[in-house]
């Protein structure tokens, strides 16, 4: 089965799915949070800056608006969207009750996340604390409830990590692979911004025993810019995730790299597929920020639905190798194995 906020649904139900978002989220760098005179309007005039990220504003980061998170989640339902893999995780604020209350509201399924993102918005305490604990907690998120409630969790991660990858953010992943072990969920990994990072993680889980082809590489799309690098990382049989869809400019104000755009997402999805790697491969969008929402003039979560899947047939793929990427892998990699 396929583990929701509301329930366990079966695998064959699930329609078009988002493997990678935010609905409710607070994304701040811990380095500005609670800094103030970062908060200014976001309006027509403001909005472009803002998004495009030179221009320093915390309060985009704050997703915490559930009436407005109910109106864009509707959007996407409208859009054809029938589920989405929500991974709000330990650093950056999460909420299943208002997950579970906007799944209930919009009828979209919402599969939600567990584990911890990168060391710098880790909690202070999580330095003192071991493997095995941090596999119970996701274990527990799991079988019986996160965050101190009993709604569960669907899918391992984003586990965060840092380049370079620190001491804490290790242990972290081998708990997450114990907790694969024990659960049957996928793991979804968050790499930092260093293009041999990926492969280095996969020969890390391999090592202890992980399940590799249950195993995602999120923001491919923002770490890898070479096509041998990104057919070497498909070959060691995990599957990579192209979440930044709809993120339409070069600048990345995280990290010094060009980033690409929705067309050149889609040229890398055809170098996969056709090296034979079309059902190891997910689409997102990584939504975690106000200026990415419709209701501030940014593309919402049906993008994909209304652009990028109708472009996708336009280059050339097949109706088929378009609903494998939207609805048959994400049915495969979110059923407990
Ligand atoms: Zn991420």
């Amino acid at each position: 089965m396929i583990r929701t906020v509301l329930g366990d649904i079966a695998p064959e139900t699930l329609g078009r799915t988002l493997m990678h978002e935010h609905i409710i989220c607070d994304i701040t760098p811990p380095s500005l949070r609670g800094v103030p005179g970062f908060d200014a309007p976001i309006t027509m005039q403001s909005r472009f800056d803002i998004d495009y990220g030179r221009k320093r504003h915390t309060a985009k980061f704050q997703l915490l608006d559930q009436e407005l998170a109910i109106a864009e989640v509707a959007s996407f339902a409208e859009d054809g969207g029938q589920a989405i893999v929500e991974l709000t995780i330990g650093g950056l604020d999460p909420d299943p009750v208002a997950l579970a209350e906007i799944s209930r509201a919009t009828g979209v399924a919402i599969i939600m996340g567990c584990g911890h993102y990168t060391e710098e918005f880790q909690a202070p305490a999580n330095h003192d604390r071991t493997v095995e604990d941090f596999a119970a907690e996701m274990i527990a998120a799991v079988r019986t409830g996160a965050w101190g409630t009993d709604i569960r969790a669907g899918i391992i991660g984003e586990i965060g990590c840092s380049a370079p990858w620190t001491a804490l953010e290790r242990r972290v992943m081998t708990a997450a692979v114990l907790a694969q072990q024990e659960t049957g969920a996928s793991i979804t990994i968050h790499p930092g911004v260093d293009p041999d990072q990926p492969a280095e993680i996969i020969a890390f889980i391999r090592a202890l025993g992980g399940d590799v082809s249950r195993t995602i590489i999120d923001h491919v799309d923002r770490t890898i810019f070479d096509t041998d690098r990104l057919l070497r990382l498909a070959d060691t049989g995990c599957v990579l995730e192209l979440d930044l869809f709809g993120y339409e400019h070069a600048y990345w104000s995280f990290a010094p790299v060009d980033m690409p755009n929705d067309g050149q997402r889609i040229q890398m999805l055809r170098a996969l597929a056709d090296a034979g790697h079309g059902d190891r491969m997910l689409i997102s969008q990584d939504i975690c920020r106000l200026t990415r929402l419709r209701a501030f003039g940014g593309h919402g979560y049906g993008h994909i639905l209304r652009n990028v899947a109708p472009l996708m047939l336009e280059r050339g793929f097949s109706a088929a190798e378009v609903d494998q990427v939207l609805v048959h892998s994400p049915r495969r990699l979110l059923t407990f194995a």
